[in-house]
């Protein structure tokens, strides 16, 4: 076995593991409960899970998406959380390759993972997360890319401009498009993204926000006053930017020239 196909399946068997530990954050956090402690229990009839119950994916299978014992069942979240977060460690290695900033780009896709799950079904982003994730961010990026000019540039542009925009919305309309946790978790992919990929990801959220949720929208009718998990789709933009920025970056840059050239400025 080759040293990349082992650093391969070694990370495709942690991240089935650590998706299995963000389960119980996305469980947990928005019911204030301990990710610690207790063990991994049926949340209906409460028995602790036995270990065979516990492994990635295969147990839910098995089980066939119930609970051996009261036979409520069990969501599909579970495997699919486990087994996305085992591909986003695998495709991060080609990407990153061994060293410090995979390690870094890993944890920050495991806030995104959590953060998608969390906004898309009780539409709130837990600070919890945002704020040390804001910290930690610009602290790994002191001696790690984007480095830490890009990284406060960053935190600025996906916090407070989004904020002074949502302001002017909301004295403008009266009520509000985005939320508090929106900015946090965009000064958080600031952190670590840096200027200008935290742009991209606004551009990119705002794109998936429009089309999907407004789409989503239409079909059930709800109309547009439904509030859109809006970090649901930061969360997929920034991921976007951790496995593609080079590649957006340059075709951010590229559309930018056309636009300028197009109108005659430049
Ligand atoms: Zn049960």
């Amino acid at each position: 076995m080759s040293a990349d196909t082992f650093a391969t399946v070694l990370l495709g068997a942690l991240g089935l593991i650590v998706g299995s530990f963000l389960n119980v954050c996305i469980y947990r956090l928005p019911r204030g409960a301990s990710v610690a402690w207790p063990g991994s229990h049926c949340p209906s009839c409460g028995r602790p899970l036995a270990w065979f119950e516990n492994v990635p994916v295969v147990s839910w299978l098995v089980l066939r998406g119930r609970c051996r014992t009261c036979a409520t069942p069990i969501s599909p979240r579970y495997p699919i959380v486990e087994a996305i977060t085992a591909l986003l460690f695998v495709a991060a290695y080609p990407a990153y390759g061994p060293g410090p900033l995979l390690a870094v780009r890993l944890l920050f896709v495991c806030a995104l993972v959590v953060l998608f799950a969390i906004d898309l079904e009780h539409q709130i982003l837990p600070n919890v997360i945002t704020l040390p994730g804001i910290v930690i961010g610009v602290l790994c990026s002191v001696l790690l890319p984007p480095g830490w000019p890009s990284a406060l540039l960053g935190v600025a542009a996906g916090g407070l401009f989004p904020f002074a925009i949502a302001e002017v919305y909301l004295r403008v309309r009266g009520r509000e498009g985005m939320g508090m946790g929106d900015f946090k978790m965009l000064a958080m992919v600031g952190a670590f993204l840096g200027w200008p990929l935290v742009w991209i990801t606004l551009l990119m959220a705002c794109v998936l926000g429009i089309v999907i949720g407004g789409g989503a929208l239409l079909v059930s009718r709800r109309g547009l006053a439904t509030r859109i998990p809006f970090g649901t789709f930061i969360a997929v933009a920034a991921a976007l930017c951790v496995y593609f920025g080079d590649a957006l970056e340059y075709g951010y840059a590229r559309a930018v020239r056309m636009y300028l050239d197009w109108a005659g400025v430049g």
